[in-house]
Parts: structure tokens; sequence; C-alpha cells
């Protein structure tokens, strides 16, 4: 089957791209998603599911769809998933046909999503950007996991711990954006999303058909010695 970046589309219109992010827990990947949210035009996120509870201040259908493992199993069955993974205990999934119908849109897509996650992606879309945010150490993720509400000290470790195995994927990833200033970072990310949208590869040929091929056929004495490299 081919993947599903690969599909054919109905309309002509540019579809959407995907940008996965990932980080570990405390890099403060999640503040630098919805700053960027709020930047970059036609750049949505796609709320993932997951089993874990709420933190306080998060809100059903904004930061997650917080469900039980009962019915997390049975998203699963149904295939409801683009990509699902355990992380620290709990599950969490990206849904498959609220990402589709917004690439669909033509909405550029931010998974924010851990390695696993990533990874599976990775096997779906060949197209999609894979960025790294990096903390500036394992102390300062300390000190910002310690110092987020609602989780306990196991939970901090566990978090540490994960972070000291995962920071080594990096060699997946696109581009690597290290966290030690907040509003560099965001440049950075900013760079990213706005350079990937105008790569060759992504030029829309309907859109240039459309603009310069007919008027050249109607004239074809202005095509004779303009030809530059
Ligand atoms: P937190 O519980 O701190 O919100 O997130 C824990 C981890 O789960 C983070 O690394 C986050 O990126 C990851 N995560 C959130 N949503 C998804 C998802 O839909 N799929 C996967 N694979 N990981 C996710």
């Amino acid at each position: 089957m081919l993947p599903e970046s690969k599909r054919p589309r109905e309309s002509t219109e540019r579809r959407g791209l995907l940008f996965v992010v990932s980080a570990p827990s405390g890099a403060g990947k999640t503040t630098l998603c919805k700053e960027i949210i709020s930047i970059v035009p036609g750049l949505q996120q796609s709320i993932s599911y997951t089993t874990r509870k709420p933190r306080p201040g998060e809100v059903h259908g904004r930061e997650y769809f917080f469900v039980d493992e009962h019915q997390f199993q049975d998203m699963i069955q149904r295939n409801e998933f683009a990509e699902w993974a355990p992380v620290y205990g709990h599950s969490y999934g990206t849904p498959r046909q609220a990402l589709a119908e917004m690439m669909e849109k033509g909405l550029d897509v931010l998974l924010e999503i851990d390695a696993q996650g990533a990874m599976q992606i990775k096997k779906r879309f060949d197209d999609a950007v894979y960025i790294y945010i990096m903390p500036p150490s394992l102390e300062a993720l300390r000190s910002r996991l310690q110092h987020r509400a609602g989780d306990s000290p196991e939970e901090i470790q566990r978090r540490l711990q994960k972070a000291r195995e995962e920071v080594w994927n990096y060699r997946e990833y696109h581009y690597i954006v290290r966290n030690d200033d907040m509003k560099q970072a965001l440049k950075e990310l900013e760079a990213i999303f706005l350079s990937e949208r105008i790569k060759t590869k992504r030029l829309d040929i309907a859109w240039l058909e459309k603009n310069f091929i007919k008027e050249v056929d109607e004239k074809p004495a202005d095509r004779q010695g303009s030809v530059t490299t």
C-alpha cells in the first residue's frame, strides 16, 4: 500500500505538511509549540488521546482527550490511531482521521509526540519534517520537572531516566533546536516552518501551470532568448 503522503488526492490544493516535534519531558516543548502555533499562520496542532489523568489546568479536548484504558484499547482495535505508544506508564495516540482531515484542508499539522511515535509516523509519512528539542542539560530538566505541578518524585525520576536514553535518538530528526533561550528557540522553530514550506519540492505544479505555462504558450515569441540559469 502507498504511504499516506503519496495517495492520490481529489483536490489540487496543496496538502498540509506534517511537522513532528519530540523532546524529553520538561524540555519546554509544550510551551514552544503553543507559541509557535500562535506565530505561524496555517499551522495547527493535533490533539492526542491519552490515558493519563489531567494535570491541574488541563482541559479535555484542549491539551488532550483524556480517556480510560478501555476506550483507548477500543480505539486501537478500530485502527483509529496514526500512531500510538506507551509513555511513562500511560498510553498516548494521534487520531488518524482528524490528522488526515487537517492535512487535506491544506493545514500544516504539528504533532508533539515522543520518539517511539515519531518513528511510527516515519514509516507512514515519508515527507514529514522531524524536529527535536534539546533541553540545555539534565540538571535544567530536573529543575523544570520539579517546578511543574502534578508529577510525583517517582514520576520525575522516570522522566529523567527516559530523557537520558531518548536524547540519543536525535539522529532520526532533521533539525535540533536547543531550548537554552526561549526567544532564540522560537526564532529557530519559525525559520524551520517557513523554510520547509517554500522548498522547491513542495511547489504546487497546478499553480505554476495556471500562472505561467498558459501565458507562455499564447505568446511563443516571448520565449526566445529569455532563458537564463
Ligand atoms: P505529558 O504527559 O508530559 O503531556 O507527555 C508525555 C510524553 O508523551 C511527551 O513526550 C509527549 O510528547 C508524548 N505524547 C503526547 N502525545 C502523544 C501522542 O499522541 N503519541 C505519542 N507517541 N506520544 C505522545
